[in-house]
């Protein structure tokens, strides 16, 4: 390539790599860092996010974009080199709209917030974290400022996780599917009492909890040899190089879910990270291109795979093996309709499927309000209460189970939410491509044969990295732009079949 480029390159990636030293950081801050170092590890974070920005915002980078521009007119668009020249542009646009020291003291800020909040969490106490949230609801609404375009100001904070996404978009699609969301569960709330989920409620050792769920995404194709698993509160993955991709596990002693199904779900997010091709390793390039496209993954490996019942064909006697005598007396039938139990809940992560996508639809509307300042930050709880009412019909009994229950916030991700919902309908829509692209693929499940599936992932979505948006990348495989039908679809099938509907 020009020199131009190759300078470009070279200087993009010395900033990538500043940011994967941050990376390694909060990796550390959330799986072994002791609490006491709180504040020492918030102004770390924040120099580095500092140095990284004022890198990357500087004449430098404008200069050596322009002149790469140049030296690179006309030529492929899907090269590696114009596609790092295309997405360096969109970010370095979007970067220089923040002062640095708006981005330092934002990192500074929420750094500490995780904190705060995890300890009002714990109290269910909203006021203990009233006042940092009302701090960082102000920063965002100055951050959109900053940002700007868009119709709405929430466009500008959504663009951050599902670039070429509006809001307007995000409320079409969501209005499109809640009715069949409603009216299914009200069908499956009339008889609800045909399915339990109580094989999964039994005491299981931790240990080969791990054993079992490690050998699941092994199987799955997940590469121990450039990837780790551990333990956090608040299970995650994150990834410092397509070589170095962590995930993190919470274990429930009393319960099968949370530890499995989130470690297929984490899983699913590594697939995609160590799927990226070489040739975009240590790049700005080199990790999935959005967060909807991301949860596309987990959610199909967490749910498509993972709680259908040809998956379970091959799984339940190797699960009656790691745990002898605690499901001998279940068979596949019971197995799938426990694993697929529908019931409006309070946490979010421990959704349904046919109800996930209500929770989303709460933190969006609440998120826009928050915003404009339609509601308060004092007034969120009853907020939030109110219209948890109206979309799950039930009211959390406190605030840890409500507006304190997600991390996100404390952090700063505001816009960041629609992208789970999102993620469920692309994981049903690359799916169904994916099944008629590859027809053996259910029956290869059936044997835990996973390897045409994730090869057709690799291929379509996974390497790309970050080359191509969402919606190129979705209309390129399925055709279409992203759509509900195919999620609704999905739901209907597998829910008629559990609750014999
Ligand atoms: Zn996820």
């Amino acid at each position: 390539m020009g020199s131009h480029y190759d300078a470009l390159l070279q200087h993009l990636n010395d900033i990538h790599n500043l940011r994967m030293a941050a990376a390694v950081l909060d990796w550390d801050r959330e799986t072994t860092m002791p609490e006491g170092a709180a504040a020492s590890r918030a102004t770390q974070l924040s120099v580095l996010a500092r140095l990284a920005h004022e890198k990357f915002v500087s004449e430098r980078t404008a200069e050596l974009l322009e002149k790469a521009e140049v030296e690179l007119n006309g030529a492929d668009y899907d090269s590696d080199e114009v596609s790092m020249v295309r997405i360096a542009r969109r970010d370095y646009d979007e970067a220089v709209k923040l002062p640095a020291e708006f981005v330092a003291e934002m990192t500074r800020l929420t750094a500490m917030a995780h904190g705060e909040w995890a300890k009002a969490r714990e109290a269910a106490d909203f006021a203990a974290f009233r006042d940092t949230l009302k701090r960082i609801v102000d920063m965002k609404r100055q951050e959109a400022e900053y940002r700007g375009g868009g119709e709405h100001p929430y466009d500008a904070l959504l663009r951050e996780y599902e670039y070429g996404m509006t809001t307007a978009q995000v409320k079409e699609i969501f209005e499109s599917h809640k009715p069949a969301l409603v009216e299914l569960i009200a069908a499956i709330n009339e008889v609800k009492d045909r399915v339990s989920d109580a094989p999964l409620r039994q005491p299981f050792d931790i240990a080969k909890q791990r054993e079992f769920a490690r050998s699941v995404i092994k199987a799955y194709g997940f590469d121990f040899s450039r990837g780790m698993q551990a333990e956090s509160i608040h299970p995650f993955c994150t990834h410092f190089s397509r070589n170095d991709v962590r995930i993190t596990t919470r274990f429930d002693p009393n319960h099968l879910n949370p530890a499995l199904f989130g470690m297929m779900h984490e899983a699913g997010h590594g697939l995609y990270e160590q799927g990226v091709a070489p040739e975009l390793d240590g790049t700005i390039l080199d990790s999935g291109t959005s967060l909807g496209v991301h949860e596309s993954q987990s959610r199909l490996w967490e749910n498509i795979v993972g709680r259908s019942k040809g998956f379970w064909k091959w799984a339940l006697p190797l699960l009656r093996k790691a745990f002898p005598g605690q499901f001998d007396d279940v068979d596949l039938e019971t197995f799938y309709r426990a694993i697929n139990k529908v019931e409006p809940s309070f946490i979010r992560v421990e959704a349904d499927e046919a109800t996930y996508n209500l929770h989303i639809m709460v933190r969006f509307e609440l998120e826009q309000a928050l915003l404009v300042g339609d509601v308060r930050v004092e007034d969120l709880p009853e907020a939030w209460n109110a219209k948890f009412e109206s979309y799950l019909g039930i009211v959390p009994p406190n605030d840890a189970l409500g507006c304190l229950q997600d991390v996100h916030w404390s952090v700063g991700l505001f816009g960041y939410f629609p992208t789970y919902a999102l993620g469920n309908l692309l994981s049903a829509q690359y799916y169904a491509q994916a099944v008629k692209e590859c027809p053996e693929i259910p029956e290869q499940i059936e044997k835990g044969e996973f390897s045409t599936l994730l090869s057709w992932l690799n291929d379509k979505i996974h390497r790309h990295g970050r080359k191509l948006t969402a919606d190129e990348l979705t209309r390129r495989i399925t055709g279409q732009s992203i759509q509900a039908d195919d999620y609704i679809q999905y739901l209907k099938d597998k829910f008629g079949e559990v609750y014999s509907l």
